[in-house]
């Protein structure tokens, strides 16, 4: 007992750090193909290393995530100058661990370098670039040469523990070894049949590692069961089974052979020499210390039962076999579904960047020239002066003295939201945060803000300090909303969303695309309706929009991070108790006139944004007395006295749209 616990006690302490459910490769490959006209990139890489690389091991990730995430990792470059790739297609296959991820890429096949490994925060993930001209690796070893200089022992038993790890992970492996068992027989016919097998796959495992004959799984995966099946009907019908045992162990090893190959084949390792003898060889000692391991666990019981218990070994090779049986056909009916339909397999493609920017821009296109749009790979951006075509200010009865004036959201200053969108593992409401700064985009290309304000409890729009579009000039004069537009919907019709949140998902109106109604939203005024994607609505009442952030968001200083800055020109304005605005004008010569009444008078505000870049304010009063400000915007944008930003905060800082004053 002793001696069998020193052969033991090792071998457990190998396939110890074999994770179940998932082969823990920490191997991935980028293959270059194409030549001089252009290129596809595919990746090869460990879904569960994936998975734990985003940190979503709690739930699965989608194939938009996947993309999302390949697309962060995959650091192309061509003449120095980034790629970004084009679209692409997804393939998971949960079964193997494996996700494939392929799309076609700008740029020359020749000039085409990957910068670095997909895993650049792990140490010990290794990323084989392939391409036609040289098999690269990148992460811990930068080259081929040095693969085996740290540690060939370390890498030897990565791939035992890969192959033992097959072996133990996949039931019908193991179910193949219990069957060829179970029917007994001596120590010397029971290693004929090991050998046999062992022989067999060892051979088929060779051939499709190295390329040189891979039959599809399709006709290998239903066989593989078929085996299993055959051989537990042998057992139960026992007519000089023995015998015949290390011929069928032979026969099907050869099957089982192609199939144990998946994993190493998958990873593209076959093509490349060096990789391959350190990688096969080691890998197939896995797969024999695992089925030794099999044999060892059951053969000495069932041995024993057999020679105390004859009676009773014969109804346990009985049911067990039954057992077997039932399962291998399972299998084999679950293999021969076409694999679109099984369950763990799907295949998806995943939009480009461009085609998700075409239909974003769907919202925002019919507001031209007064907005315009571009993407890259991950942000939409959407430029714009913050001012809408209709009316503004009129009907606002809480005011602080603010107008709206013309905003640089342009270039570096340009609003934006990522493409794909990523729900967020801690979903941030808009009750305790964003009080500062803007939540959504509207198609017009005005910012719409927390309907809260930065008090934490004023309702905007309850207080009436919103116009009849659901907006105002804040503190830096800068004209938004507090409300989801709906206005926007004459325009775009119900269909198109009325404007987007930071976190990149779209704010319909109050129905859904379709016309019918939206129901079943969540805190945020969101949901996943119909199949459909993530997105928020408007409501007539509170939150109005986006109530939080159901996607991910960065949080800087109370709100979302980065986003554009809006640059006061004025000293911002007190709240003047009484007034109620009455009219607004827009004037040829970028001109402005805003009426409003107090105590029964009336005054108007008229300013000009001049040619020279100044601003022109006259305040009339109810009897025409004219009192005349000029006013300059200063460089970097820090007007005078500008809100929210005290001394000493650097340009880069304070960004956003300027906090609001509560209102006493
Ligand atoms: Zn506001
Ligand atoms: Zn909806």
């Amino acid at each position: 007992m002793r001696r069998t616990f020193r052969y033991l006690l090792p071998l457990i302490a190998l396939l110890w750090p074999v994770e179940v459910g998932g082969h823990d490769l920490l191997l991935s490959t980028v293959e270059i193909l194409g030549d001089a006209s252009g290129a596809s990139v595919s990746v090869r890489t460990s879904l569960s290393h994936l998975a734990r690389a985003e940190q979503s091991r709690n739930r699965a990730l989608t194939a938009v995530e996947i993309d999302m995430a390949v697309r962060r990792r995959l650091r192309l470059q061509a003449g120095g100058a980034v790629i970004a790739p084009g679209e692409s297609t997804v393939r998971v296959d949960a079964a193997t661990d494996l996700v494939s991820w392929r799309a076609a890429v700008p740029a020359a096949a020749v000039g085409l370098v990957v910068t670095e490994s997909l895993f650049p925060e792990e140490p010990a993930a290794r990323c084989l670039v392939r391409s036609a001209t040289a098999d690269v690796w990148l992460g811990a070893l930068p080259t081929v040469p040095q693969l085996e200089q740290p540690g060939p022992l370390a890498t030897f038993g990565r791939f035992v523990r890969m192959g033992a790890g097959h072996i133990l992970e996949g039931p019908d492996h193991i179910a193949f070894v219990a069957g060829l068992l179970l029917l007994g027989g001596s120590l010397g016919s029971l290693l004929l049949t090991v050998t046999a097998f062992t022989l067999a796959h060892s051979l088929t495992l060779a051939l499709a590692a190295m390329g040189m004959w891979t039959p599809s799984p399709r006709v290998i995966e239903p066989l593989i069961a078929l085996s299993i099946v055959v051989i537990a009907f042998e057992n139960l019908g026992r007519r000089g089974g023995v015998r015949r045992r290390p011929y069928y162990a032979f026969g099907f090893g050869l099957v089982h052979g192609f199939g144990i190959a998946g994993p190493l084949r998958e990873l593209g390792l076959a093509h490349t020499v060096s990789a391959l003898g350190l990688s096969l060889l080691p890998f197939n000692v896995g797969v024999e210390l695992a089925q030794g391991a099999i044999v060892l666990a059951l053969f000495p019981a069932l041995l024993w039962l057999a020679r105390s218990r004859p009676a009773v070994a014969l109804r346990v090779t009985a049911a067990g076999s039954f057992a077997i049986a039932i399962l291998g056909s399972f299998w084999m009916v679950d293999r021969l579904i076409p694999t679109g339909l099984a369950p763990s397999v799907f295949a998806q493609s995943a939009p480009s960047p461009d085609a998700v920017a075409a239909r974003v821009d769907a919202s925002f296109r019919p507001f031209a020239p007064l907005v315009s749009t571009r993407h890259d790979a991950r942000f939409f951006y959407v430029e714009s002066e913050g001012m809408p075509e209709h009316s503004m200010m009129v009907g606002i009865t809480a005011w602080q003295q603010q107008v709206p004036l013309p905003q640089p959201y342009r270039g570096e200053n340009a609003w934006r939201f990522p493409l794909f969108p990523q729900p967020a593992a801690a979903p941030l409401s808009a009750k305790e945060h964003f009080f500062r700064g803007a939540i959504a985009i509207a198609a017009n290309g005005v910012p719409i803000f927390n309907p809260i304000k930065n008090d934490g409890v004023t309702d905007t729009f309850l207080a009436g300090e919103l116009d009849e579009f659901g907006g105002h000039g804040g503190r830096a004069d800068d004209y938004h909303y507090h409300l989801a537009p709906l206005h926007l919907q004459k325009l775009l019709g119900a269909s198109t969303p009325v404007a987007y949140a930071l976190d990149g998902y779209a704010i319909y109106g109050l129905t859904e695309p379709d016309g019918s109604a939206a129901t079943k939203l969540d805190v945020f005024n969101g949901h996943s309706a119909k199949d459909s994607v993530y997105h928020y609505h408007a409501t007539k009442a509170y939150p109005y929009l986006n109530g939080g952030f159901h996607g991910e968001v960065v949080e800087l200083e109370g709100q979302v991070d980065p986003q554009p800055r809006a640059e006061p020109v004025r000293p911002s304005g007190e709240p003047l108790r009484g007034a109620a605005i009455t009219g607004f004008e827009k004037l040829p010569g970028n001109s402005y006139t805003l009426t409003y009444t107090i105590r029964g008078e009336t005054r108007k505000i008229h300013y000009t944004i001049q040619a020279d870049g100044r601003y022109a304010f006259d305040y009339i009063d109810g009897s025409g007395n004219t009192q005349s400000e000029t006013y300059t915007r200063s460089a970097r944008g820090r007007g005078r006295g500008g809100p929210g930003r005290g001394p000493g905060r650097g340009p880069g800082r304070g960004r956003g749209g300027a906090p609001e004053a509560p209102q006493p």
